[in-house]
């Protein structure tokens, strides 16, 4: 007998990320909607910020650190950055608004004294060692799949911290005062798991870089938030094959690509009959 083909896997874990922020997001996407229709100044920030932040490891690691000299080496890295996302995501740099180059880079530029002040205040309460562990990658974006999830996902970096290695996610957003926010939370999680199906080994805790504030978090992934992401995989299986959710979702909805499209079930109906 054959031996059965395996199922690739067809759930990501961005999809979870896109159910978070709103369930019909995951419906329009599954669609062949396009969820950034082009980059803004907003977008273009963000994208930089995380590519900034792939070198603090080589930065932090670098012995004379004040924060003169750590400005320097960011404001270098970050118009290396400035030169290389193009040539990186030459699709999304064919639609671009007007300004957003200017914009977003200033942005990015305004950021980094606070970067720097959470990044010396990091080293200092944890140490060069600790701190390097936590940011240096053994492994950058490995594609990460299990068939028994039907999940795939794509995390930043895996890192070795205390003889485990564990996911560790880029986040250009707001930071919480403490821990991380609770969509991140199910970020980590979602990638503890696709990790532990990999490796065979419990994933205890992953990191959580805010990078456009320089800090680190480490999240332990509780039974809670495992039952979590398996309860929002089975609800996007559903609604990629095809469930439209009931418009619960408000908050998003002034910004969001799809506001046109979303109507709420009843107008819906009323359309058709
Ligand atoms: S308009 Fe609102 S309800 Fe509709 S997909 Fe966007 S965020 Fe969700």
């Amino acid at each position: 007998m054959m031996p059965a083909t395996p199922r690739s896997p067809e759930i990501s874990v961005s999809d979870l990320l896109l159910y978070i922020s709103c369930p019909r997001r995951v419906y329009f996407v599954s669609r062949g909607f396009e969820l950034f229709p082009e980059i803004n100044a907003s977008r273009l920030e963000r994208m930089l910020l995380k590519e900034l932040s792939l070198n603090y490891p080589e930065i932090v690691s670098k012995c004379s650190l004040n924060a003169d000299t750590l400005c320097k080496e960011l404001e270098v890295a970050l118009n290396q950055a400035y030169e290389d996302l193009p040539l990186m995501f030459p699709g999304d740099f064919t639609r671009i608004e007007g300004g957003a180059l200017e914009e977003g880079s200033a942005r990015a530029r305004a950021k980094i004294p606070e970067i720097v002040a959470n990044l010396l205040r990091g080293l200092e309460e944890y140490g060069k060692d600790t701190m390097l562990a936590a940011l240096t990658p053994v492994k950058t974006e490995p594609f990460l799949s299990s068939e028994k999830l039907n999940l795939k996902g794509v995390p930043s970096k895996i890192v070795c911290f205390e003889d485990t290695n564990v996911p560790s996610i880029l986040k250009p957003g707001n930071c919480p005062v403490q821990g991380v926010w609770a969509s991140d939370r199910m970020h980590a999680a979602s990638l503890a798991l696709l990790l532990e199906a990999e490796s065979g080994k419990e994933v205890p805790f992953a990191f959580v870089e805010y990078v456009s504030f320089g800090l680190l978090r480490k999240v332990v992934i509780r039974s809670s938030d495992r039952r979590e992401v398996l309860k929002i995989c089975r609800r996007v299986e559903k609604i990629k094959a095809g469930l439209m959710p009931e418009k619960t979702e408000e908050k998003f909805c002034t910004q969001c690509t799809f506001s046109e499209h979303c109507v709420s079930n009843s107008s819906l109906m009323s359309k058709f009959f």
